[in-house]
């Protein structure tokens, strides 16, 4: 599992950037997470503002 989540988009990362937010902060204490296959059709996703499909931490501190 990767390591990084983005603290803007929480979107969970390979490497210590965020290719959306390249200006938010990175941060490697994060829970749990949600795998947003289609989100126009998720709830949770339009909750989390999210528009691209891909796997999100639920909790970044
Ligand atoms: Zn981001």
């Amino acid at each position: 599992m990767a390591d990084f989540a983005c603290k803007e988009c929480h979107m969970i990362l390979e490497e210590s950037s965020c290719p959306r937010c390249p200006e938010a902060e990175i941060s490697r204490e994060w829970q749990g997470f949600v795998e947003i296959l289609n989100p126009e059709k998720s709830s949770l996703a339009k909750e989390m503002g999210i528009k691209t499909p891909g796997r999100y931490a639920l909790r970044v501190r």
